[in-house]
This record gives C-alpha cells, sequence and structure tokens, in this order.
C-alpha cells in the first residue's frame, strides 16, 4: 500500500528554515512568511487531494519564496517602458531630469527653506519658489502651482465661475481621461456650462451670442487627445481675448499639456505653447507639470497678476497645494528651460528628440544580442499623455521571435513584464515588439539580457 502522500508534505518550521525561505524569516515581523507557507501548504494539500503528486520540499520552498517576494514588492517601483509612448499615463507620465529628481530629494530628504525666507529669517511661502521661473519662462505675470491640471481648472471655476456661465465650444466639452470630463468639472465648480457652436464649426459670433449678464468666463479647452479633421472653424485664441475684454469676462485657456518648445521641429503637429496663450492675452492658462513640461504631476496656472493674486488666497489652494518634492521637482524642470538646455536635460524632451539612425543602431543591437530572430522593423513612438494624437514618430521596433515553444505574444509579454525590473512591451501584428525611444540607452543591454532569458526560459 502506497503511504498517504499528504503526509509527505513537511511542517510549516521545516518550510521555515529551508535555505530558500530562511532570509525572508529574519526580515519578518509579522510572522507574514509562516502564513504564507501555511496557505502554500495548504494549497498543496488541496492539489493532492484533486490526484497530484507531493510536491518536492525544493517545489515548496520555491513557491513560498516568490509569494513572499511578491508581497514584499513595493510599489510603485521602477519599470522599462519599452512600448514607445512617451507619456505614458499608467507608467508615471513623464520620468524626471537628473536635477530635478536630486532637487526632489534634497527638499524631501531633509529640511528645506519651503516656507522660510533665508534673507529675513521669517515666514515665507512655498509658492515663490515656481513662481518667478514660471513667470521668466513662460513671460506671464504671475503663476501659481496646485497638484495637477484638473485641480487647476476645478479652482480657477470655483474661484471665479460659481454660480455663473462659463462659455465653452461645442468642439471642446471634451472628456481628457480618466473620467476628467470638462462639463462635470464645470458642475463641480458650481459654474453652469454654456455650450455654443457645432462639433465641427464654431466661431467668435456663436461665442458673442451667448454672452449675457450671467457670463463669467470664456473657456478655451485644448481637445488633447483626438482632433477634428475636415469642415472646421474655431477662432483664434486672440479674437477669443479681444471678445472676452470687449464684454468684461475673463479667459480662460486649459492648455493640457503645457508645452514650452516647438513640436514642430520633430515632425509633430504645432501643440499650442504656453507663451503664446500668455502672449495672446489669456487672464489665465492651466497647464500640467508632468506631459510635455517634463516634470512632476502638478498644475500649473499663470497669467495676469490679479486673478492669481485672488486665487492665492481661496481656502481650496490649501487642499490642493503640492508638497516640497514637488515643488522642488518643478522649480529644477523650469530652469531646464530658463538656462536653455530643456532639449538635453529633460528626458522626455530626449526621447522625442532622438534621431531615427540611433534608433535604428540601437534596435540592431538588441536584436542581435537577443537573437534567436529576433528582427528589427519601422514601427511609430506615441506621444501619449492626451497630447499630439495620432500622430507619432519614426521608430525601428525590436520584433521578438515567434516563441518555439508555442506561447503567445501575450504570454510572452506577460513573462517580460515578470522580469525584474518588468519590461513593459508592445503587441503588434501578433508579435511582441519594443520600442527603444522610451528605454535609456544604457539599459539596452539590462533588455536585451531579460528579454533573451525570458525566450530561453521553459514554457
Ligand atoms: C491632461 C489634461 C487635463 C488634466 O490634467 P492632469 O494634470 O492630469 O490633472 C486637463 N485638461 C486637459 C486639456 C488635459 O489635456
Amino acid at each position: 500500500m502506497t503511504e498517504n502522500p499528504r503526509r509527505a508534505l513537511p511542517s510549516v518550521d521545516r518550510l521555515l528554515s529551508h535555505d530558500a525561505v530562511r532570509g525572508y524569516v529574519a526580515a519578518d515581523a509579522l510572522g507574514a512568511v509562516a502564513e504564507t507557507a501555511r496557505a502554500v501548504l495548504a494549497d498543496a494539500r488541496d492539489r493532492i487531494g484533486a490526484g497530484e503528486p507531493a510536491p518536492t520540499i525544493e517545489a515548496l520552498a520555491g513557491a513560498v519564496a516568490r509569494a513572499v517576494a511578491m508581497e514584499r514588492r513595493v510599489g510603485p517601483a521602477r519599470v522599462i517602458n519599452a512600448t514607445g509612448v512617451v507619456i505614458h499615463t499608467n507608467l508615471g507620465r513623464a520620468p524626471l531630469s537628473e536635477a530635478a529628481l536630486a532637487a526632489a530629494r534634497a527638499a524631501a530628504f531633509d529640511y528645506a527653506d519651503l516656507e522660510f525666507d533665508l534673507a529675513s529669517g521669517g515666514r515665507g511661502s512655498r509658492l515663490t519658489h515656481v513662481e518667478s521661473l514660471a513667470r521668466r519662462v513662460t513671460g506671464a505675470e504671475a503663476a501659481l502651482v496646485v497638484n495637477n491640471n484638473a485641480a487647476a481648472v476645478f479652482l480657477a471655476l470655483t474661484a471665479f465661475a460659481s454660480g455663473r456661465d462659463v462659455v465653452v465650444s461645442r468642439s471642446q466639452a471634451v472628456e481628457i481621461g480618466g473620467g476628467f470630463r470638462i462639463p462635470d468639472v464645470l458642475r463641480q465648480g458650481g459654474a453652469r456650462l454654456v455650450e455654443v457652436g457645432t462639433t465641427n464649426r464654431t466661431y467668435v459670433d456663436d461665442y458673442e451670442a451667448a454672452l449675457g449678464e450671467e457670463t463669467s468666463a470664456l473657456l478655451r479647452i485644448h481637445r488633447s487627445n483626438f482632433r477634428i479633421v475636415g469642415f472646421t472653424a474655431e477662432p483664434e485664441l486672440p479674437e477669443l481675448v479681444a471678445l472676452a475684454r470687449r464684454r468684461g469676462v475673463m479667459m480662460l485657456d486649459d492648455l493640457g499639456s503645457g508645452c514650452l518648445l516647438d513640436t514642430t521641429a520633430f515632425g509633430l503637429m504645432p501643440e499650442p505653447r504656453v507663451q503664446e496663450s500668455v502672449a495672446a492675452g489669456v487672464d489665465l492658462a492651466f497647464f500640467s507639470g508632468d506631459k510635455l513640461l517634463g516634470g512632476p504631476q502638478a498644475g500649473m496656472i499663470v497669467g495676469r497678476a490679479e486673478p492669481i493674486a485672488t486665487l492665492r488666497k481661496h481656502p481650496l489652494v490649501r487642499a490642493l497645494r503640492p508638497d516640497k518634492a514637488t515643488i522642488a521637482a518643478l522649480a529644477a524642470t523650469l530652469s531646464h528651460y530658463a538656462q536653455g538646455e530643456a532639449l538635453t536635460a529633460i528626458p522626455l524632451w530626449r526621447m522625442i528628440a532622438i534621431p531615427p539612425a540611433t534608433l535604428t543602431r540601437r534596435a540592431r543591437r538588441v536584436a542581435r544580442a537577443i537573437g534567436e530572430g529576433a528582427t528589427t522593423r519601422p514601427g511609430r513612438s506615441m506621444i501619449g499623455g492626451g497630447s499630439l494624437p495620432e500622430e507619432g514618430l519614426p521608430t525601428t521596433l525590436v520584433a521578438l521571435p515567434p516563441d518555439p515553444g508555442g506561447r503567445s505574444a501575450r504570454t510572452i509579454a506577460d513573462a517580460v513584464r515578470a522580469t525584474d525590473p518588468p519590461i513593459v512591451a508592445r503587441i503588434e501584428d501578433d508579435r511582441v515588439v519594443l520600442d527603444l525611444r522610451t528605454v535609456p540607452p544604457g539599459d539596452d543591454a539590462l533588455v536585451a539580457r531579460l528579454v533573451r532569458q525570458t525566450l530561453a526560459s521553459s514554457p
């Protein structure tokens, strides 16, 4: 008679003293490893009950170690973005520059003159650090920083349009993504949305006809993530500014990305620039810190001094204020623009500006290092983050070979996401493809090695 295989399972104590597990037990204040070991044993007992053979102690210890390592992964942590989507919202949008990271670290790691005036030794304001830089690079009279662009728009609408009308072109009453819908934000801010024009064509006269006693502002919203083409019309910003001035209402401009550089220099469509809005004379312009600006998550409000002074005193500012690390990183990011070094210092712009030939050379080298039939092919990198939709930059992709073991492209993509660090790739034409535009060049060899190991590991 064969022995009951359930009896063959080791005790919890034996599992915990196994070489693969012991190290985790040593750094476990909460008894979590023992709990995991019990769960792994219970699972093994169930499988044996279902007719499977008893696992070895090595297999059980390996399962405990993997489960504990997974539980101990403290995120968000680094991943390698091989999707070629430069502003990938799910992967944290813009990576910071070295200087921005160093500034954030220094401000967060020790005490900082966050709200302290070094000259007088008295109280200062956390908002002054960014303001003078923002003024310099955008040309605006004043600036204010909050946690993100959604907060920036919400604050301004709450402060200036509560209980009143805000006129918006029908083609701009949009959803930006993640549930951020302009009509909802207006409602939350207590403002009434007055839609004018049609989906494809809106004229200055449409805005003018909607202006009344109750109107507080005209609001232009950048249609960040889609484009309307064909039979279209939209007033130029200076025309809207002139109308707003004439009728004594505010001109508000939600720019979305907050681009300060000329995107056409890279073969992209023109993205509205903050300086242009300011020069056109808008009262307030709003933009994100972590889209095309290339900095930390933040919402910038720039424009005329008077409305910004009003906003600064609004009670909501306290609820929406960014922390010291963000402020330090944002100031460092803006100073790259002030010093004319944005293209070389800010990772996002470096990635946009990589010459196609460089990407081809890197892709060939990585494909060679992966071997096993990896090839290169032309493709497109996307800007993402709701900027410059439908459009991309030419790139060279590394296409992974079909798996000899018969694993699907999806399974391979899952497997490269389980490496350390995880590699996030794309699937195109049933092949896993890597776009090195968004991979730091120093990591090409690491990517090749991790992918090679993944392909070599048995299914
Ligand atoms: C992205 C975007 C927002 C939201 O910005 P967050 O910084 O993500 O809050 C608002 N308006 C427009 C036009 C956008 O493109």
